[in-house]
């Protein structure tokens, strides 16, 4: 939008937030004080995505116009006239936010960095002698992309995690707890007449004395599985520093002082 207050006549730096002053908002200045405004900026000062403002355009929502002495007719060049996009604001806020191509790139895109942070995540396994990647599906995963863990704390879990599900009894732990919980589901269903049905299970297992208990059940895999990692790790580790016949002496000479 224009750097130039309609209302004040002041330049200005981004208009929305300038409008705050006079008490009003983007849609109500576009709707009082139309103009023609750049497709390219618009849909930033009015918050919506360029595919909703195109898809206004194309549905005739918004009317719009090529600049003067545009030599190509390129929709990102195009004018667009703000009483509209003020008038229609709600319907247009309620189109596709994305065009198909672009979810398609995003797609493509979240993939290719899911694969990177898979391989990032991954590590040989001295026990399956493998290497070994986290689950597509896996929270640790997830987590690691959004960057709500650091690398370096999303490679641990990974680890423990994998640990926990391969190497200890959780699994079958987990089954046989699960499979109690659905027993004493059944139990309270017979004996006070509860009608049966999955929701009222699932929402049986939710509950909070049972949530608690799985959680200490995984925090003591996870124990175990950190005790068997260090098992497997550390002396793996030593190997490695003593095929540095500096470090060796180094620590060699530390032990016997
Ligand atoms: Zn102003
Ligand atoms: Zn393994």
């Amino acid at each position: 939008m224009s750097d130039k207050c309609r209302i004040c006549g002041e330049q200005v730096q981004y208009l929305p937030s300038h409008l705050k002053r006079h008490k009003t908002t983007i849609v109500e200045y576009g709707k009082n004080y139309p103009q023609w405004v750049s497709f390219t900026t618009a849909p930033i000062d009015f918050r919506m995505t360029p595919n909703q403002l195109l898809e206004a355009v194309k549905l005739n929502l918004v009317k719009s116009k090529d600049p003067p002495n545009a030599d190509n007719t390129e929709t990102v060049n195009k004018l667009v006239i703000t009483e509209d996009i003020a008038k229609n604001y709600q319907r247009i806020k309620k189109l596709p936010k994305f065009s198909i191509e672009e979810i398609e790139r995003r797609e493509i895109y979240l993939n290719r960095k899911r694969e990177e942070m898979m391989q990032r995540l991954s590590f040989y396994c001295p026990r399956c002698k493998e290497n070994v990647a986290p689950p597509m599906d896996s929270l640790i995963l997830q987590l690691a992309m959004k960057r709500k863990m650091t690398l370096e704390e999303a490679c641990e879990n990974s680890k423990i995690s994998h640990y926990r599900h391969v190497h200890t009894d959780y699994e079958s732990e987990i089954i046989n707890f699960e499979e109690k919980v659905e027993a004493s589901y059944f139990e309270e269903v017979r004996l006070k007449h509860i009608k049966y049905n999955h929701e009222s299970l699932e929402a049986f297992k939710d509950t909070i004395k049972y949530t608690k208990q799985k959680t200490k059940i995984k925090t003591r895999y996870s124990e175990e599985a950190k005790r068997l990692i260090q098992e497997n790790f550390i002396p793996q580790k030593d190997k490695q520093e003593t095929k540095k016949p500096f470090e060796e002496n180094k620590s060699g000479k530390q032990e016997t002082k």
